[in-house]
């Protein structure tokens, strides 16, 4: 049997050897190349738009914390005809294109706060659009610093939008290449409004409680009589709860204190105080995993989804020691996401 495996592998270790070898003298035939291109851009996600359903993507599922498999947060939802990505976090455009998702018609952006890991991908969102040939306007919904940030955009990103914009080999429409910034303003005490109304999709924006950072916001997304919230970044909440009311998908954003507590004994014994504080302090101000439980139950959610992981677990057994004590308050499916994951409720 030995035997039969090695004589395989060396038969097919030496066809790639023959074909790269022949490859780099001749070059691909010009067939096979363009049959790749074109499988490419056959596989865009382009069905996703025609099937009326409320697809949505977990795109990035970490925070800033750096070593770690999961990007900083962002969400993708497609209904219909819109695109609207949630939380903008660093690697999110790259996520897209990995997921074969059609960058170019990204149609809104919607910024729960002012968190880094929550908008450094914003940039990189607009501007790969406008250069997968967006030509249409986004809105970028954010607090209030929306204006400051998208002037600090045009700023960042003014010598590529002139390069882009004015030669005869790069003529893409400046007019698109960046968004229209759209500042969330919500009174005090409210439960939330509608922000965004188009083609049969309504985002609600509510308020939520991330301690010092003010204000913060979590979104819903209704369309087709299905229904997601994203928390943002929040301790666990009354409000979240009130927000997701019978909603089919919470994104709840999570934080596992057991885990966060180990965690700051063994950066305090390697010396890492800074980073031990750090660690420690984010207790105060996320949402430790039985308090989501509960607000999933409160709110009677069809199903739970654990993004912005922290500690960022990447892996089975980790994840299981993540959830420990959730089902005795929550008992619907609880899922750990992963980068990439695709949800249709
Ligand atoms: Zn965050
Ligand atoms: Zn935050």
């Amino acid at each position: 049997m030995l035997g039969r495996v090695f004589w395989v592998l060396a038969v097919v270790t030496t066809a790639a050897v023959v074909a790269s070898v022949a490859i780099s003298r001749l070059g691909l035939p010009d067939g096979i190349q363009q049959a790749a291109i074109r499988r490419m851009l056959e596989g865009e996600r382009t069905d996703l738009f025609e099937d009326g359903r409320l697809h949505v993507f977990t795109l990035g599922t970490g925070s800033p914390q750096l070593g770690s498999r999961r990007m900083p947060v962002a969400n993708a939802v497609i209904a219909g005809k819109e695109f609207l990505v949630l939380d903008a976090g660093e690697g999110a455009s790259r996520k897209m294109g990995e997921l074969q998702l059609p960058i170019d018609r990204v149609s809104a952006v919607f910024i729960t706060h002012w968190h880094s890991d929550h908008f450094s991908g914003l940039g990189q969102i607009l501007n790969q659009s406008w250069n997968a040939d967006r030509a249409h306007e986004v809105d970028v919904y954010g607090p209030r610093g929306i204006d400051r940030v998208m002037g600090a955009l045009a700023d960042l990103y003014a010598d590529d939008i002139h390069y882009r914009s004015q030669g005869e080999v790069e003529r893409n429409d400046p007019r698109y290449a960046l968004g229209r910034p759209v500042p969330i303003e919500i009174p005090d005490g409210s439960p939330g409004a509608v922000i965004f109304d188009r083609n049969g999709v309504v985002v609600r924006a509510f308020h939520v409680d991330h301690g010092h950072i003010e204000p913060a916001y979590g979104f819903r997304v209704e369309y087709a009589g299905r229904c997601v919230v994203v928390s943002g970044d929040t301790v666990a909440s009354p409000l979240v709860a009130a927000a997701a009311r019978d909603c089919d998908l919470l994104i709840h954003e999570a934080l596992n204190i057991e885990l966060i507590e180990n965690a700051v004994v063994a950066l305090r014994d390697a010396g890492k105080e800074g980073d031990a504080f750090r660690a420690r302090g984010v207790i105060g101000y996320h949402a430790d995993t039985i308090g989501v439980a509960r607000v999933a139950a409160e709110a009677n959610v069809g199903r739970l989804v654990l993004s912005h992981v922290i500690p960022a677990t990447d892996n089975p057994i980790l994840n299981r020691l993540f959830v420990r004590g959730m089902k005795e308050h929550f008992h619907g499916p609880i899922v750990v996401a992963r980068d990439g994951q695709h949800f249709a409720p």
